[in-house]
């Protein structure tokens, strides 16, 4: 079962292998265990992409690894990894390091948890975990490399690179079915999807993200995601709300609405993801989308804050209107109104208040471009978040939302120096 492909037969460009990773690799190598990048490292380098980030799988534990590297923390409970870092600052890097997990089916998991059947499964690692759930266990129970293959997802991200002897090492066919373009499921799709939900998610955003390069769900692979789709209700929502960003804002977010659409699971991922599908086809929420999977393109930061400001716009506005009407202030009509709609959208999420402080700024902005007289300019270019809610402008004047010349001149206003800035504002009035 474990296939060893040579250079010659994946054709990975060892000019795309990080040298912090090999680094990693060859410092436990030398020390006598076993390292290897695996994953969607391995995936992306049989494609010929570059991978964004490395993750190295070793049988060495967390603190063995730790011990190796000047800068390595142990970080993570539910799943123990080392993060070794190099450089620093901003120009940072951290290679990922995990332990080789054992595969465990459920059954096998109800003897680590239980306690009279322990021994069965024991391994002296098992203590760091003992006073968790039986999840946190299950996922710090170290194995042998075949079991470590077995418990990842898709075929194509269980493969394990040695850039030594730029060997691959597969047990799943992984090469095979890079060749033939297909994402299969290891093992029963079902069982696999009822273990972890959130593998629905990640064989939507996998499609999304290798349909540009001709790949195809397997069938089997595709069939159970509709019936096993209401199992996401387990998942806790900031784990959705993650894996939904991870949709939207990796570049392929066009991509991923398709997918979401063809598979046949447009609702009931999560509300806000709902939200985002029913209005992918409004011009401003599709500029939004298409403007985000440009800036990944290009190596721009995306911010979730930005899109799902996006997102809402429309009920914000809507909200401000109404209250409008009603004859409110328009300042605390449209704080009203964010607040309402960020209480009926946005769960329970990490780094809420956060979110919520940028999404608010990007919102309140837009009436106060309005104003092009006075100081009101000034102060507004000198926010922090100006560029967000100048960019959100811009996207509403492409859109047809607000005059174009209003935001061609804040595009102006913003790079020009203070006499031409004066300038500016005389004519505005
Ligand atoms: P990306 O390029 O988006 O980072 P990736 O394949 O590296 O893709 P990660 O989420 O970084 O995805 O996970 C790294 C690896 O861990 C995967 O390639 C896969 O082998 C394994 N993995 C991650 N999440 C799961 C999961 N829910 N079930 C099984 N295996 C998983
Ligand atoms: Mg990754």
């Amino acid at each position: 079962k474990r296939d060893e492909v040579p250079v010659q037969v994946h054709g990975i460009d060892p000019n795309l292998v990080d040298h912090r990773a090999v680094d990693v690799v060859q410092t436990l190598k030398d020390e006598g265990y076993e390292a290897y990048i695996v994953g969607g490292a391995v995936r992306d380098l049989l494609l010929g992409l570059r991978p964004k980030d490395f993750d190295v799988a070793t049988n060495a534990t967390p603190e063995q690894v730790k011990s190796l590297f000047r800068r390595a923390f142990i970080i993570g409970k539910r799943f123990r990894i080392v993060h070794v870092v190099y450089g620093r600052g901003r120009e940072n890097e951290v290679i990922e390091v995990s332990t080789f997990r054992a595969f465990l089916d459920n059954s096998a998991a109800e003897a680590v948890s239980g306690n009279e059947r322990t021994s069965k499964v024991q391994l002296a690692s098992m203590k760091h975990a003992v006073d968790a759930s039986g999840r946190v266990l299950r996922d710090n129970v170290w194995g042998p490399q075949d079991q470590d293959a077995t418990r990842r997802d898709f075929t194509i991200n269980a493969m394990y690179y040695d850039p030594e002897t730029q060997i691959v090492v597969d047990y799943h066919g992984g090469i095979a079915d890079a060749k033939k373009k297909v994402l299969r499921m290891i093992g029963d799709p079902a069982t696999r999807y009822r273990e972890d939900p959130v593998r629905i998610i990640r064989a939507v955003r996998f499609a999304a993200k290798l349909a540009g390069k001709g790949f195809k769900l397997d069938a089997k692979t595709a069939k159970p995601l509709v019936e096993c789709e209401p199992l996401l209700n387990d998942v806790p929502q900031s784990r959705l709300f993650d894996e939904m960003l991870k949709l939207l804002q990796t570049g392929h977010a066009i991509a991923s609405v398709e997918q979401l659409k063809a598979l046949g699971l447009s609702r009931g991922i999560y509300p806000l993801l709902d939200v985002v599908m029913e209005r992918a086809d409004h011009p401003f929420v599709q500029a939004a989308l298409i403007d985000t999977d440009r800036r990944v393109g290009e190596g721009k930061p995306v911010a979730p804050s930005f899109l799902l400001a996006c997102v809402l716009w429309q009920d914000v506005k809507t909200g401000w209107e109404k209250r409008l009407a009603k004859g409110s202030h328009p300042f605390p009509a449209l704080q009203e109104s964010i607040d309402e709609v960020f209480d009926a959208r946005i769960g329970d999420v990490s780094g809420r208040g956060k979110l919520a402080a940028d999404m608010r700024e990007i919102w309140v902005m837009q009436p106060r471009f309005d104003k092009r007289t006075g100081a009101t300019p000034l102060s507004l270019v000198a926010q922090p978040r100006f560029r967000a809610g100048f960019d959100f402008l811009r996207l509403r004047a492409d859109v047809g939302e607000i005059e174009e010349s209003l935001a061609a001149w804040w595009q102006e206003f913003q790079q020009a120096n203070d006499a031409v800035r004066e300038d500016l504002i005389a004519q505005a009035r």
